[in-house]
């Protein structure tokens, strides 16, 4: 075959396209060219960043109630179709021992990204798939099969795979551009938002204890109604929250930032494991030590910046003020600001902070078995690019690896027929 005709292109060498790759050659046992196409210097780089460098890969929680988008049952039989033992049998295949954690979330045994990307990279290469990299596919044309026209030249392909990915993270290679090569054969594009992103706050308060780690319930209230709540990670920062917890509820901020209706408001339990009576007791007993002021009335309670923060937020300014001095309606009045300590949401940080993308390619215009597009006999997507997102834990990677083996293997079937 000449060099630049391939049987199969997989456009996009992030966590879908690799893993579709070693799908596809494994599937067709050296009868079909798979070639895949990346416009970065170098495939998998968002890959890397994942886990924060260890690469959460996957949840043994991974069903259907972890995922979202306009359809998200379009995500039932390609998440059945190979569950999460599939892929620790997958990376064990390619040398990569995975490990599960007691939260459900699965890892490299050597908690390392790089190391995952190295046996995805080394398993294509000795399957002889050819890896096309800084070089952009700019749009497709269906002949009698594909040409691809590409910033290295054209391409010829009887099959092609977009797996382009989302919109965010673009320092790792998201762009909104990625959906434009679908959206110019015909497919819709449902609106994008942030997800799996920190959040923007007045600051007031919370920029003072920038740097402060707490485990806390954070619940995210519109004009007072409880939309998510979640045990966690929480971090303050000069922007607002960050932090797992925050992170994995934060789809319902990007939703309502997109119109922006009503009022948005982060409310934090500081001491979740303590009921309201235990800290009205822990508070009164504090009144009656000797020496305490209002300045370290929390000390031993709350971290001292975070304490004094609190008090604060509740009206409290003379620290030096005798702690003795304080009735019971004050302790209450503490006790509500450590159990629903208030903040006005004012957004997230974009793309541009987001793990994922929620929204994308309307799935409607896919077969859920195949994931082959029902307007262009022939193409494929799968991963982040399909209006289909996971929550944060590893779910996101799941439905990249697998959604590319559907693909792969339909793919496959239609070459042997
Ligand atoms: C910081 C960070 C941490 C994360 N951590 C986790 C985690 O621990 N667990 C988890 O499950 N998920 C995690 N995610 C999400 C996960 O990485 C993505 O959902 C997943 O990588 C999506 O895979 P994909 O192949 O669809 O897209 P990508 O991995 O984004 O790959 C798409 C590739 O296509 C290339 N491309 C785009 N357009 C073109 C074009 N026209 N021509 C050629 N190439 C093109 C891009 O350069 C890119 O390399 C994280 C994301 C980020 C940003």
């Amino acid at each position: 075959m000449a060099e630049n005709r391939y049987d199969i292109v997989i456009i996009g060498g992030g966590a879908a396209g690799l893993a579709a790759s070693i799908f596809a050659a494994r599937g067709a046992k050296g009868s079909c060219s798979v070639a895949i196409v990346e416009k970065q210097q170098r495939v998998g780089r968002k890959l890397l960043a994942t886990g924060n460098g260890t690469c959460n890969l996957s949840n043994s929680g991974a069903d259907l109630s972890r995922y979202h988008g306009n359809d998200r049952g379009f995500a039932s039989g390609v998440l059945e179709g190979f569950p999460v033992e599939k892929t620790c049998e997958f990376f064990a295949s390619i040398g990569v021992e995975c490990t599960e954690r007691e939260d459900g979330r699965i890892y490299p045994l050597c908690l390392q990204a790089g190391a995952v990307l190295d046996c995805m990279r080394l398993e294509a290469r000795s399957l002889g798939v050819a890896e096309l990299v800084n070089m952009q596919v700019t749009g497709i044309v269906c002949n009698d099969g594909f040409i691809l026209d590409t910033t290295g030249g054209r391409l010829y392909a009887k099959r092609v795979l977009v797996c382009t990915g989302g919109a965010a993270s673009p320092s790792l290679g998201g762009s909104a551009e990625s959906y434009s090569l679908l959206t110019s054969l015909g497919h819709t594009r449902t609106p994008l938002f942030p997800s799996i992103v920190q959040v923007r706050t007045d600051t007031q308060y919370i920029k003072s204890v920038k740097g402060i780690r707490v485990d806390a319930v954070i619940s995210f209230e519109l004009d007072g109604r409880t939309l998510a709540s979640e045990k966690g990670e929480v971090l303050f920062t000069d922007y607002g929250l960050s932090g797992p917890a925050v992170m994995q509820i934060s789809r319902f901020v990007s939703d309502w930032e997109r119109r922006r209706q009503g009022r948005m408001t982060a409310v934090l339990n500081l001491l979740p494991d303590m009921g309201q009576e235990q800290i009205m007791e822990s508070l009164r007993r504090r009144i009656g030590m000797q020496g305490r002021t209002m300045g370290d009335m929390l000390t031993g309670l709350l971290q001292n910046r975070l304490g004094q923060t609190v008090l604060r937020s509740a009206g409290y300014r003379d620290f030096s003020r005798p702690a003795v001095s304080l009735d019971e309606d004050d302790l209450e009045r503490i006790a509500k600001a450590i159990t629903r300590w208030e903040t006005e949401v004012t957004g997230t940080q974009g793309m541009g902070g987001a793990q994922t993308t929620a929204g994308g390619i309307a799935t409607g215009e896919f077969d859920p078995n195949t994931m082959e597009s029902r307007i262009v006999p022939g193409l494929y997507a799968a991963g982040e690019l399909l209006d289909i997102d996971g929550d944060c834990g590893g779910f996101n990677l799941q439905w990249a690896w697998a959604s590319a083996y559907a693909a792969s293997r339909a793919i496959i079937d239609s070459l042997d027929r």
